[in-house]
């Protein structure tokens, strides 16, 4: 009666030799990527230089030739923060797309808009956490700062400190055991406040002066490095992010640690497919969008025009000009929605139903809804969908699990599935199992990276 029960193995146990080295060396080149991609700007630039040598033209160069045929290669660029990989088919776009949607902003602290200070003989700069963080987490670690500058002559600037191993870094104080009597009686969410992440950036005061000189020290560094001034913080957007590089896991090398692995795995994972992809029926696309951390909002989250405006614009070079053209684009299209998910962690087994958990080691995962409570907010994915997924997955040798955002009424998530559902496309999120899941370095296993490169590649390529 073996058959009849189902059983989700172990992907280590089931891979070949050779795939074995795949394995590793995806992982090797998914740390440069990780590496080189700190911030959501940081990975458009990335994944759009990936796109250039692999053919791929601009939309703007497309709309210059004015026509596009099947197999051409096109990204479109959303104010540098987001993009979208159009390879298409042989199909027109009308007859609907193939895409795989990740998103590339991760939780982290940006500063404020005007956060530089002094006090107690200390430079600091005020912050405000963006997405869902652990505010204790971000104390006593090395940080780094990542951001743009735009100068009053519209030079723009971007700005990378704490990263070269020459670097100063920058790290954010917690108080000492000694002294932490009343902090540790507090909760855990408020022993760190969100006024309380303020970055350490200097302690030299400038000779000379007696009000602030710590501060217009750090100014004049900044100056003489930039050539900017305090009023041009109050137009950047800088992010602090940990400092470092991403490091393997485990003495067998089989997991890696990083910032940013939600969503940046799936937004890889899918890039390196789509990219492989050739002559396709339905025009394959890689999606990267922004914000989904905050709600998906903004003119490079999902909820934006974005997508839909470069579908229209490459229906348009198709000879498709009517607005049900685009409506069928969409409702015609079926979806990855690439994000990761929480894997069984042995020190919180309390928070998952180990029956319909993802396990680290065990795949990438499919995950029929998110949502919160009875489902709330979720995209449930269509039986019929689901069905059409793991028939590819089975054919492709596919290493796939199921899993789940947690025990019920346990809490609760959501990712940009629903978004894209709501055009009518069929969605069914589909990514990267993790553990410490927004904390500043996430861990993944690399079977399961590869796995869910492997399973959006048989994704694409079925017709
Ligand atoms: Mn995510
Ligand atoms: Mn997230």
């Amino acid at each position: 009666m073996e058959k009849l029960t189902k059983k989700f193995n172990n992907a280590w146990e089931l891979l070949k030799d050779d795939e074995q080295v795949k394995v590793f060396e995806f992982g090797e080149e998914y740390k440069t990527f990780m590496d080189n991609g700190k911030t959501e700007r940081e990975c458009t630039d990335e994944i759009i230089k990936y796109a250039k040598e692999a053919g791929y033209i601009s939309l703007e160069d497309a709309i210059e030739k004015g026509t596009i045929k099947a197999g051409d290669k096109i990204y479109v660029q959303n104010k540098g923060k987001s993009v979208a990989l159009f390879n298409i088919g042989s199909e027109s776009i009308e007859k609907g797309m193939k895409i795989v949607g990740s998103h590339l902003d991760a939780p982290r602290l940006d500063l404020k808009a005007f956060p530089l200070y002094e006090d107690g003989g200390l430079a600091m700069l005020k912050t405000h956490y963006y997405g869902g963080i652990k505010k204790y987490q971000w104390v006593a670690l090395p940080l780094a700062l990542h951001g743009v500058i735009i100068k009053k002559d519209g030079e723009k600037l971007n700005i990378v400190i704490g990263e070269d191993e020459n670097d100063p870094v920058l790290y954010i104080t917690d108080l000492l055991p000694h002294l932490a009597k009343d902090q540790m009686d507090k909760k855990m969410g408020e022993g760190i406040t969100g006024e309380g992440l303020n970055v350490l950036i200097g302690s030299i005061p400038l000779k000379g002066e007696k009000e602030d000189a710590v501060k217009l020290n750090v100014l004049k560094f900044l100056n003489n490095k930039y050539g900017i001034e305090e009023e041009d913080f109050t137009v950047a957007e800088i992010e602090i992010v940990p400092a470092g590089k991403s490091r393997d896991v485990g003495i067998d090398r089989s997991m890696i640690a990083a910032h940013g692995h939600d969503d940046r795995v799936c937004a890889f994972s899918s890039l390196k497919a789509v990219l492989e992809v050739e002559n396709p029926k339905y025009t394959t696309v890689g999606l990267f969008v922004d914000k989904e951390e905050v709600g998906s909002m903004g003119n490079t989250g999902m909820e934006s025009a974005f997508f839909e405006n470069a579908v229209a614009e490459l229906l348009h070079l198709q000879g498709v000009t009517s607005y049900l053209g685009l409506r069928r684009a969409m409702s015609n299209s079926k979806v990855l929605s690439g994000d990761v998910t929480a894997g069984f962690d042995p020190n919180f087994p309390d928070v998952l139903d180990k029956r319909n958990a993802a396990f680290i080691g065990k795949g990438v995962t499919l995950t029929k809804y998110t949502g919160s409570r009875g489902k709330s907010g979720s995209n449930d994915a269509n039986a019929e969908f689901l069905a059409e997924i793991r028939k590819i997955f089975n054919e492709n040798n596919v290493v796939w699990q199921v899993g789940e955002l947690g025990k019920v009424d346990q809490g609760g998530g959501g990712t940009i599935a629903y978004i894209l559902a709501n055009k009518g496309a069929e969605v069914v999120d589909c990514g990267t199992p993790m553990l410490s899941m927004h904390a500043p370095i996430e861990i993944i296993s690399k079977v399961d990276l590869y796995m869910t490169y492997k399973a959006y590649k048989a994704f694409y390529q079925a017709q």
